[in-house]
């Protein structure tokens, strides 16, 4: 019999494990709905468009985005290919010609004789047939509504409102203390930054000055129905103490030795391995570099390595610790994989790198073969446990970067640019056995 399975969304994520599946001689239905109607920011007919940035980030070994391609390159990906072909002169990223890039990839749909390209808009999913799900971050209406339903409305989410994650080594401890508000349960989780009347009136004054990104998610009529997640400095702008009633409120919080703050800004614990804090309430709209400069006036804060910076917009993303299982499975019906940014990595890259997942599995998965759980001391596996095994209720969208992946026991302290020297040669051997145990 025929195995088929069907593919909502022709994107990156889609179009990798489309070729993926058609590589392992299984059928796909690709269905793509941009040559009828785009999105706000598609332009070209062509499938995987890259909609912003023409670039897929830093090619050198030593940044966990360098490492992923390269674990994906092994893995045979195809958008690798792709932008090997279509790449263009920049340094140390791989850059591409985007029209070249995408038309590369949609001859390659077309012409597989295991892809059916079908297009048109999918609104409803038919979980008789194996299907992956990837539609993106600007999947169409009514496929969200049909998203909602199938999973449960409280898990599926329609924008980020993401704060700011800093490194934990990153932090100043002889200013920054640990405590719960008043002190309430029975571990101290919290980390604190304490400020005085002086110190919060000059960070005031630049977090309200301070330059906003070019977002459609800005002023606060556009945020009403996001009141909950309203951006750190349009709150700000509110009146100097709506922070300090706020988010930043010092109530509870003393330092140490019983004194009191004019306001303190929260730290609270982002991964399991306790080695990232997010900083509490500050979703943002600021630019990167307008973060690092202002998030740094905030005391015990000055040298904060930010592994990945607050952001506000357009996002349809589930929430896959609750939903998805190591394969990129849904839980519930094991017919549904979901694969790109609609499963919570964040980037052309990552969202990439999904697909390959959903696709090798759900190929074993009709083949009648055992799934398979990717290391997670390479970039891909760490990235996909971070997914399916952070904290539900705080899940926001993550990047590649070295956090994510198993930590190394080193004995001795190596430098930074060693360490992570180390992590990337480890990581690349990790997939090369990976691939070889399970004859990928
Ligand atoms: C505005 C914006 C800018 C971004 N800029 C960057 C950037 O510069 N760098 C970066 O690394 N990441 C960026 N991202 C994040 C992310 O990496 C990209 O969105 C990436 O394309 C995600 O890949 P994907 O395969 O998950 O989704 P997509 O590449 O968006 O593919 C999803 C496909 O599904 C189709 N589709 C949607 N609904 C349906 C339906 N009902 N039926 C059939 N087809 C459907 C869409 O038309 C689309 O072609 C950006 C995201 C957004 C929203």
């Amino acid at each position: 019999m025929k195995k088929i399975v069907n593919i909502i969304g022709a994107g990156l994520a889609g179009c990798e494990a489309a070729y993926q599946l058609a590589k392992r001689q299984i059928y796909v239905n690709l269905y793509e709905k941009k040559t009828i109607k785009k999105n706000s920011v598609q332009t070209l007919d062509l499938f995987a468009e890259l909609v912003c940035s023409n670039t897929l980030r830093s090619t050198d070994l030593k940044n966990a985005v360098g490492t992923l391609k390269e674990e994906m390159r092994l893995l045979d990906s195809l958008i690798i290919k792709a932008a090997e072909f279509a790449k263009i002169p920049a340094g140390e990223s791989l850059a591409v010609d985007r029209k070249k890039f995408s038309q590369y990839i949609t001859d390659t749909m077309k012409e597989n004789q295991f892809i059916n390209v079908m297009e048109q808009e999918i609104i409803d999913i038919d979980s008789s047939i194996p299907t992956i799900i990837a539609s993106g971050p600007l999947t169409s209406e009514k496929l969200q509504e049909s998203i909602s339903k199938f999973v449960g409305k409280d898990y599926f989410y329609f924008f980020d409102a993401v704060s700011p994650i800093i490194k934990k080594d990153s932090i100043n401890f002889d200013i920054v203390f640990r405590k719960n508000r008043y002190e309430k349960g029975e571990t101290q989780d919290y980390l604190n930054c304490p400020m005085n009347k002086e110190q919060y009136t000059k960070f005031y004054n630049e977090l309200i000055n301070a330059k906003i990104t070019d977002t459609h998610l800005k002023e606060e009529k556009d945020l009403k129905v996001f009141e909950g997640c309203m951006p750190v400095e349009v709150m700000a702008k509110r009146g100097f103490d709506t922070l300090t009633f706020g988010p930043l409120k010092p109530a509870g919080l003393r330092n140490l030795d019983g004194t009191n703050n004019f306001a303190v800004v929260q730290l609270r614990q982002d991964n399991a391995a306790n080695d990232l804090y997010n900083l509490v309430g500050f979703q943002t709209n600021l630019t990167w570099p307008e973060q690092k400069r202002v998030f740094q006036l905030i005391p015990g804060l000055e040298n904060a390595e930010f592994v990945r910076y607050g952001v506000m917009h357009l996002n349809n993303f589930i929430n896959s610790p609750e939903l998805l299982n190591e394969f990129n499975q849904l839980k519930s019906n094991k017919n549904i994989y979901f694969a790109g940014q609609i499963t919570g990595v964040e980037g052309y890259v990552e969202s990439t790198s999904s697909g390959i997942i959903a696709a090798i599995n759900m190929a074993r998965m009709i083949n009648n073969e055992q799934q398979v759980i990717f290391p997670k001391d390479s970039v891909i596996g760490g990235l996909q446990n971070y997914i399916i095994s952070t904290d539900s209720k705080n899940f926001q969208p993550m990047k590649a970067n070295w956090s994510i992946v198993d930590p190394l026991n080193l004995i001795k302290k190596e430098k930074k640019e060693v360490r992570k020297e180390m992590y990337s040669n480890r990581a690349i051997n990790s997939i090369k056995t990976f691939i070889k145990e399970y004859k990928l």
